[in-house]
């Protein structure tokens, strides 16, 4: 097979060309400033309210609960920093999980040096909050718990529509980093009691460097970014118009087509994992069988080096991603393996492989027949690997 084979979309998505048709008359025909008052600029001013209500619409929020930003980190840090802000009279108390995406914790953890308390949430095995912890964890000065709706590494899909139970019983805010679960499975935030919610564009086959944050009507957090008064007067900046529409158009393409994405990358994502726990052994699966995202495999295979088996796949033209050392900057392997218990040294040896509906039955059979070679050919020279094998013969 010559041509690239994409199994990176919890890295990023490729932009639909339905999309990119949407967006184009945006950069140099409608290119005025919604915020203008002259009729030019009308055209830019309903886009980016078409936009807001497609992705209402994809959430079952109100239009004017719908704020844009510059993709899932800036929301992540908006709902946090702005709640504690805003409730700090409250309490200065936050709940959030060990597996959530750097855009949360690394947030938690600048909170945490301007004096604020954070509970990090251990998970099960599987990558799931385990709610009667969730609810010990609540004290009378928690104002806020973030829980991300799926871990972008193991695919598990948390209990969303209890954890915003508890806390609508206790009182407290709820925001969700829905950046991987957005536009792949069904959310509602009236359903599952969302306050606040984080999605971005590149990870629904929309443009990148545009999110939106849903804050529920009577949710009391300022703004992050201080300017104009765009967004009422909440987000300022001139709006990137041209990818709100994207935004936008790729939600409702998302929301059109979730039951036959659901079914059909969810079939593929199946005969991937079953392939490779019948063909590679000593390989396991890591995050929920059942709870889990359609487009989403994660293994650890045994003997292996992440980075090696992610550099020979480049080789073939397979694109993947690993948890393990380099790919992220530092030694350590991912926060996220570490958490459901994984040791060290199997932590190290992760391959993220993860679908669109673009992904084909042939592009996942090659991928495996590949990556079976690939494994064999890294074992057979891991001394580690021939102890083992000496031992168990
Ligand atoms: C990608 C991702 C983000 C960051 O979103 P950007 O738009 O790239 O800033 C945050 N959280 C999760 C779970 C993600 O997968």
């Amino acid at each position: 097979m010559n041509k690239l084979i994409y199994l990176d979309n919890a890295a990023t998505t490729r932009l639909k060309s339905e999309v990119f048709d949407v967006m184009k008359p945006y950069f140099c025909e409608k290119y005025g400033n919604p915020s203008s008052i002259y009729s030019f600029a009308d055209d830019s001013k309903a886009a980016v309210d078409k936009a807001r209500n497609q992705i209402a619409d994809l959430i079952g929020a109100k239009d004017n609960e719908i704020y844009f930003t510059a993709g899932g980190s800036e929301s992540d840090n908006w709902a946090l920093k702005a709640t504690a802000e805003a409730y700090k009279s409250k309490g200065n108390h936050i709940i959030t999980t060990k597996i959530e995406h750097h855009a949360i914790l690394h947030t938690c953890q600048w909170l945490e040096r301007q004096g604020y308390e954070v509970t990090y949430l251990d998970v099960d095995e599987n990558g799931l909050v385990k709610l009667d912890e969730l609810k010990k964890a609540i004290k009378p000065t928690t104002i806020l718990i973030s829980i991300m709706a799926a871990n972008n590494e193991i695919g598990t899909v948390e209990p969303l529509a209890q954890i915003g139970k508890i806390a609508k019983e206790n009182k407290i805010l709820f925001h969700t980093d829905a950046v991987q679960a957005f536009g792949h499975i069904n959310i509602n935030v009236d359903e599952m009691n969302i306050d606040m919610l984080s999605a971005s564009g590149h990870k629904i086959h929309g443009p990148k460097g545009v999110g939106i944050m849903y804050i529920r009507k009577g949710v009391k957090i300022g703004s992050f970014v201080h300017g104009g008064a765009q967004e009422r007067k909440r987000r300022a900046g001139t709006h990137n118009v041209p990818s709100i529409v994207g935004m936008g158009q790729a939600a409702q393409i998302a929301k059109e087509n979730l039951e036959e994405y659901t079914k059909n990358v969810s079939k593929l994502r199946d005969h991937l994992i079953e392939r490779i726990e019948n063909e590679i052994p000593y390989s396991k699966l890591n995050g929920d069988r059942k709870n889990r995202l359609p487009n989403n495999v994660n293994f650890c295979f045994r003997f292996i080096e992440g980075e090696s088996m992610l550099i020979l796949l480049d080789n073939k033209g397979i694109c993947g991603s690993s948890g393990s050392a380099c790919t992220s900057g530092s030694l350590d392997p991912s926060h996220v393996l570490l958490a459901i218990g994984l040791p060290h040294e199997i932590a190290h040896g992760s391959l993220r492989l993860t679908l669109s509906d673009e992904t084909t039955l042939e592009e996942v059979d090659y991928t495996v027949d590949e990556l079976k070679k690939i494994i064999s050919r890294l074992r057979s020279m891991s001394p580690l690997y021939e102890d083992f094998i000496a031992k168990e013969a």
